[in-house]
C-alpha cells in the first residue's frame, strides 16, 4: 500500500495534541496515532503488530455473528487493518468494537459525514488527558473519521478530519494472525 502525502494545516502542527505524532517517511510529514485508549484510559496500542513500521491499534469487534479482533493502522487517514477472522465484508455492515482489556464498548452515536453511508453508529478513541477523541464510523469499509481537539478551532479539526492519506475505497489487509 502506498502512502499518499498530504497538507497538514500548520495550525494543527502547531498544537499537536498528546496521542499524535508527526513522522517523517520519504520526505513528507505523516501524522501517527501514538496512543489512543478506551474510555477507562488503558492503552490500545500493540508494539507486537506493526503496519507501515508503527504500532497497530487493537480492538476487539463483532460483526453480526463472528469476531475477534482487528489491528488498526496508526497512521492518521489510512484505513489498512488486520483481521484475527474473517468478517463479512459485504456492504452495510456494522461493527461493534470493545476494548480489548476489559470488552466495555467503543460505540458512540455518530452521523457519518460520508455521502451515502448514513451510519448512526462510531468507535470512540480517546486521546491521552480524555479531552481529545477521534471517531471512526462503525461501517465496514467507510473511510469516515472525524478528530474533536479541544485546542484547536473547528475548521481545522474540519480539514484533518477529511485527510485520507491512501485514497477512498476497501483497502483491508488480509491476514490470518
Ligand atoms: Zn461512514
Amino acid at each position: 500500500m502506498q502512502l499518499i502525502p498530504k497538507d497538514i494545516p500548520m495550525e494543527f502542527l502547531q498544537l499537536l495534541p498528546e496521542g499524535i505524532k508527526l513522522v517523517s517517511r520519504h520526505g513528507h510529514p505523516y501524522l501517527v496515532m501514538d496512543r489512543v485508549e478506551d474510555a477507562a484510559g488503558n492503552s490500545l496500542m500493540d508494539d507486537s503488530v506493526r503496519i507501515h513500521g508503527e504500532p497497530s491499534i487493537k480492538l476487539h469487534v463483532k460483526v453480526e455473528n463472528s469476531e475477534g479482533l482487528i489491528f488498526v493502522d496508526a497512521y492518521w487517514g489510512s484505513h489498512a487493518k488486520l483481521y484475527s477472522f474473517i468478517p463479512d465484508f459485504s456492504k452495510g455492515k456494522t461493527v461493534e468494537a470493545f476494548s480489548p482489556h476489559d470488552d466495555s464498548s467503543l460505540m458512540v452515536p455518530w452521523s457519518c459525514p460520508i455521502e451515502g453511508c448514513e451510519e448512526t453508529h462510531g468507535i470512540r478513541l480517546r486521546l491521552p488527558g480524555g479531552l481529545n477523541t477521534i471517531l471512526v464510523c462503525g461501517k465496514l469499509g467507510c473511510p469516515g473519521h472525524h478528530i474533536d481537539v479541544a485546542r484547536v478551532a473547528e475548521g481545522v479539526s474540519e480539514k484533518l478530519s477529511n485527510i485520507n492519506f491512501f485514497g477512498e475505497g476497501e483497502e483491508e489487509l488480509f491476514s490470518a494472525i
